[in-house]
């Protein structure tokens, strides 16, 4: 994820992209970078850092020109530094271009490209798009045909916004599974990520669809389907909200806006990884003794972690806190140990701590982290990316959907690699991983069931959340978010637990949420929820067979998914009620009291 934005007109292009970008900055933020035009002519001013300081730094509103284009990055490919920083220029200097999303082919394009005598300069995977253009324009007069003949051999998800240094009266920009939005002004064109860029200068606007590209100048735009080159005839919406709306996209609120992206995360964390996996597998494959370490929601994950690992190969991970693990692990590690850290941050000072220890033992160390370039990035041997994009939001949803994801790969590769479950099986499970948008997807389906139940449940006081096997990790992780951000007392339990002491809680009207797939233990969390039941609770399941119907007081049918991958699914209803839940009781859900986003502090 990150901001794009482009100008034409008559205005110093400069300032109005430099002040777009400080809009867009939610979006991504690890480096910044600006390119305008005059008498065919570019200049180009880039770095790693934020916006305000680079502002100030590299003068960029000082930049001549009224053609432009800028770029706020979240880093995919490559760590945020000056040169990884967009634009990418080709060989010649004359097209520069800014991207959002990640190129799922770009190794086999750069070697194919390196081979005709490219030189690249950055380790982004969107500098191959521009040489791209460059190969294009040997063989197509204009700059049009050449991006086409650059898009058709792209795959993955690309907003582009390029700029020519012979094509003076015009910018492109390109929309494919990334956002773009077209700004018609008087006079003038812009075009962002986001409509807040844009709102300044202009209420017109047009969202381009998946597959097209515009061509604008500053009085005209033509927008085209990318395939065929045949033009669309597409609507002028007209604006209306302030803004902060804007920015939330309409949401009310980041969190609620995060996890509505869960589908297209957890596909940026398969696509980001697939080619990749297979060799982590590989190293992890050398290993007996793992431990996961982490904090918070990550911890939870890594919980999800643990009965992937056993159940699909063989291994016994120790899960551990990472604030534990950092006092603990002295004399338990060693150079045969396999230390898999989870933070979205990357900065998480117990999981930092741990990774530090555990280096200094001689172990291996493999990072799941969401931050490009961040802290554990840097010191781990090992580091698979969750590609969720910025989350602005304090309680974690679409990073933790992510983290699940690369965890589920990552085990099924190890499982090929070591055959330790039956082909068939694996087969299905990674059509399933592959399918995972879609369940989740239908999963954010359930939003005005939970809205009702949120209301009948708003002035509870303790809530309990039970889950078998790898549901015990989603029922930690519901009464995690319930807690963060609505301020209700819950408590998550592996479902056996229950008759061993927190039975004795349970009386009329306690919300009992219980997970419920069918799986390896199915049966055995009826028999828990005939427990709670006994006991007058108020029992709402989430799971795929209809006869949970009978003993519930509310039942979520959910799409029926392999269990092990029911952790991703799962939790997306329990996110909307924590959400719903905190919003009916007069809570920010952005900003829950008494927490940050990342934990720096021990
Ligand atoms: N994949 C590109 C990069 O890493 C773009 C990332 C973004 O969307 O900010 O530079």
């Amino acid at each position: 994820m990150c901001g794009i934005i482009g100008y034409i007109g008559d205005r110093k292009a400069c300032e109005v992209i430099v002040d777009g970008l400080k809009r867009l900055e939610y979006r991504g933020y690890d480096s910044v970078g600006v390119v305008t035009e005059e008498n065919g002519k570019l200049h180009i001013r880039k770095g790693a850092g934020k916006i305000d300081e680079l502002k100030e730094k590299l003068r960029l509103n000082e930049m001549p020109g009224n053609r432009g284009i800028g770029h706020t990055r979240w880093a995919t490919h490559g760590i945020p530094n000056d040169i990884n920083a967009h634009p990418h220029t080709d060989c010649t200097g004359e097209i520069a271009i800014v991207h959002n999303g990640i190129i799922e082919n770009y190794l086999e394009l750069k070697e194919e490209l390196i081979k005709k005598g490219h030189r690249f300069v950055s380790d982004t995977d969107t500098e191959v798009i521009v040489h791209l253009i460059e190969e294009g324009l040997k063989d197509f007069k204009n700059l049009e045909n050449a991006l086409r003949y650059a898009l058709l051999k792209l795959k993955g998800s690309f907003a582009l916004g390029i700029i020519y240094t012979k094509d003076r009266e015009h910018l492109y920009l390109v929309r494919n599974e990334s956002p773009l939005v077209l700004g018609i002004g008087n006079g003038e064109m812009l075009f962002a990520s986001d409509i807040p860029a844009l709102l300044p200068y202009t209420n017109r606007v047009i969202f381009l669809d998946d597959g097209e590209y515009a061509v604008i100048t500053k009085n005209s735009f033509v927008i085209k389907d990318m395939r065929t080159g045949e033009i669309r005839d597409k609507q002028i919406q007209e604006i209306n909200w302030s803004l902060e709306m804007a920015e939330k996209q309409g949401y009310d609120h980041f969190m609620l806006k995060e996890i509505h992206e869960q589908p297209k995360a957890v596909k940026e964390a398969f696509y980001g990884n697939v080619k990749t996996i297979d060799k982590v597998a590989k190293e992890i494959a050398k290993y007996e003794k793992i431990f996961i370490v982490a904090m918070g929601t990550s911890y939870h994950a890594g919980i999800a972690g643990k009965y992937l690992f056993q159940r699909l190969a063989k291994k016994v991970p120790i899960v551990e806190e990472a604030s534990e693990f950092r006092y603990e692990a002295e004399d338990l590690v060693d150079e045969n140990t396999l230390v898999i850290a989870i933070t979205q941050s990357g900065e998480t000072a117990d999981t930092l701590a741990a990774i530090r220890l555990a280096k200094k033992k001689g172990a291996k160390v493999l990072s799941i982290v969401n931050v490009v370039g961040s802290m554990a990035t840097r010191i781990s041997d090992l580091v698979v990316y969750t590609h969720a994009g910025p989350e602005i939001g304090v309680a974690a949803t679409k990073t933790y959907a992510t983290q699940l994801t690369v965890l589920a790969m990552l085990t099924a590769a190890l499982a090929k690699h070591l055959g330790t479950v039956e082909e068939s099986y694996l087969k299905e499970l990674e059509n399933q991983i592959h399918d995972l948008p879609k369940y989740v997807e239908a999963a954010l389906g359930y939003e005005n069931k939970i809205k009702k139940l949120a209301k009948e449940l708003k002035d509870k006081r303790d809530f309990f959340y039970i889950g078998r096997s790898i549901s015990f990790a989603t029922a930690l992780e519901g009464a995690l978010k319930l807690k963060e951000i609505s301020y209700i007392h819950a408590e998550g339990l592996s479902a056996g637990e229950l008759k061993h002491g927190p039975l004795a809680l349970i009386e009329e009207g306690v919300p009992v949420v219980a997970i419920a797939p069918t799986g390896k233990t199915y049966d055995k969390i009826i028999s828990n929820i005939e427990e709670a039941k006994a006991r007058k609770g108020f029992i709402i399941t989430l799971g795929d067979s209809e006869e949970l119907k009978e003993i519930s007081d509310v039942f979520i049918k959910m799409p029926k998914v392999d269990e092990l991958l029911s952790p991703i699914v799962y939790i997306v209803p329990l996110q909307l009620l924590a959400y719903h839940l905190a919003v009916l009781r007069g809570n920010d859900p952005d900003k829950p009291r008494n927490l940050a986003k990342s934990v720096t502090v021990e």
